[in-house]
């Protein structure tokens, strides 16, 4: 067995002190304040707020890892002291990401390679290959795609649920008496019902206890993807429950500080205990010959072949060991309150709409916002965004076309765009949004400066107009006419690899 027991964390400290502890760690974290070229001729430091793409690694995560690569090693070598304690870290990692959603024993931590989209992937052929008499499965239509297609990839019949929409007829968490509906209506049939934890466009909060425990009356699974909510709030595999437990959770690690790391699936093991693993070779199995193979039972190992990333697992497992250390509880409330800052200053901004429900009291809300202004393009925006101001957010679809459609008035409330789309959702001028996110390193000044520009378009559109171009390629975007910040200017791999070698030549007697 791979699962060691590890040491659980000392108790916490208190509330107060765990908050302040959030505000010694904002600072590190790498590339917060790297500056970057502005068109109006300035350089500044950017910006951040694009943590729901990918979040910034932490560094203190880091320097553990540079600590353990003085013992790298291959944890399929047994015997010398670097492969055993690089076997032991690689147990602890699996073990700190269990413990660090909440998950009981009967649970495995599964590293996956590709983040949330490599583990749904997985799943969905693991589990219509293990009920294929249930060939329907659930989801809803305010998900990312990475939890949408592999559901249509590998049921015969994927049923996407509404959303309910609050008393100001904005969308918020999935409409829970038509999702009761069709678990009823697809019973027998049900193989599984997936659920984002949070979304990625409008940050709304979903229920995945209580889904789970709907679920489960009609003997189908829960599958959550916590890709956005796990960095923001926190989770527990188990619920309060027995019927609520989470069957199963993907999470990806460079949307908790830890890019570079692999993604992980937190799920029952006796999902995969009859099931042939889909990836086969080193490190799974008992015995080869050239006629047969036995793999092994032990999990993760039968689901990991292959040497693993063991950098980018122990930065996930070490971040999660300090972050619960710190408490997800203390790094919610750090976000709610800036979360509410923002939201009521973008709100004061004339001529900008914020998608999704405000209503906190019916739709929790992660540090995801999205909206657009009136009078100017989402891809204009985002570029005079970074390109006069060093603030850094993302724009388009989110890979979440069917919401985004929805929530903009040009597809169905099934989520279906109409046949004639044209103009509004040509390949010319893409639909889409703006998308301010946090991290734990933003604070409200980023707000502030990301407001005061949005007034500064808002109050002179015709002027940014004239500054930029459709970039004409599908996408919506839009690039200056003619400031330039060539990528190559402020970072070229192949030269910063030649100038490392240049200052570490052998100096000539
Ligand atoms: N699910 C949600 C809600 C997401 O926001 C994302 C990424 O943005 C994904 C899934 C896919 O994550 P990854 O790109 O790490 O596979």
């Amino acid at each position: 067995m791979l699962h060691t027991q590890n040491a659980a964390p000392p108790a916490p400290a208190p509330f107060a002190a765990r908050r302040q502890q959030i505000e010694a760690l904002r600072g590190q974290f790498t590339g917060l304040n790297t500056p970057y070229p502005r068109a109006d001729g300035t350089t500044g430091p950017r910006v951040y707020l694009d943590s729901a793409a990918s979040n910034l690694r932490f560094q203190g995560a880091e320097a553990v890892v540079d600590e353990a690569m003085q013992h790298y090693a291959n944890t399929h070598s047994h015997l010398h002291h670097g492969a055993r304690i690089m076997t032991e870290a690689y147990k602890q990692a699996h073990e700190t990401v269990r413990q660090f959603v909440g998950a009981p024993e009967t649970h495995t931590a599964i590293f996956c390679g590709t983040g949330v989209t490599g583990g749904l992937n997985r799943m969905a052929r693991v589990l219509a290959a293990q009920r294929p008499e249930r060939d329907v499965a659930i989801t809803t239509l305010m998900e990312h795609h990475a939890n949408d297609l592999p559901h249509r990839k590998h049921m015969r019949e994927v049923v996407h649920v509404p959303l309910e929409m609050d008393p100001d007829g904005n969308a918020g968490r999935v409409d829970m008496h038509a999702l009761r509906t069709a678990i009823k209506e697809h019973g027998d049939r049900l193989n599984y019902v997936a659920v984002t934890a949070a979304s990625n466009v409008t940050g709304v909060v979903n229920p995945v206890h209580e889904i789970a425990a709907l679920a489960h009356e009609v003997g189908a699974l829960c599958v959550v993807d916590a890709a956005q909510s796990a960095a923001h709030l926190p989770i527990s595999v188990a619920g309060a429950a027995p019927n609520e437990a989470l069957d199963v959770v993907c999470l990806s690690g460079h949307k908790i500080y830890a890019p570079g790391s692999p993604g992980v699936i937190i799920a029952r093991k006796d999902l995969f205990e009859r099931h042939e693993p889909e990836v086969v070779g080193g490190g799974i199995v008992e015995f080869v010959d050239a006629k047969r193979y036995d793999v092994t039972p032990s999990l993760p190992e039968r689901e990991e072949a292959g040497t693993p990333n063991l950098p980018g697992s122990l930065l996930l497992g070490a971040t999660l060991r300090i972050l619960q250390r710190v408490g997800m509880d203390a790094v919610e409330a750090d976000e709610q309150a800036l979360t509410q800052y923002a939201m009521s200053a973008l709100n004061a901004l004339p001529g900008l709409t914020i998608y999704g429900s405000h209503r906190l009291e019916v739709a929790e809300r992660i540090g995801v916002i999205t909206f657009n202004l009136h009078d100017l393009p989402h891809g204009l925006v985002t570029a005079a965004l970074n390109d006069y101001f060093g603030i850094a957010v993302r724009n388009e679809c989110f890979c979440a076309q069917p919401f985004v459609r929805q929530l903009l008035g040009i597809a169905d409330a099934k989520g279906i765009a109409p046949s004639d789309c044209t103009d509004a959702c040509s390949t010319r001028a893409q639909p889409g949004m703006v998308r301010i996110s946090f991290g734990l390193y933003n604070t409200e000044s980023d707000v502030d400066a990301a407001v005061e520009a949005l007034q500064d378009l808002t109050s002179r559109p015709d002027w940014y107009r004239e500054r930029y171009r459709p970039v004409g390629d599908g996408s919506g975007d839009w690039v200056h006419t003619e400031f330039e910040a060539p990528p190559a200017a402020q970072f070229d791999l192949l030269d910063a690899s030649d100038r490392w070698l240049d200052a570490n030549a052998p100096t000539s007697s």
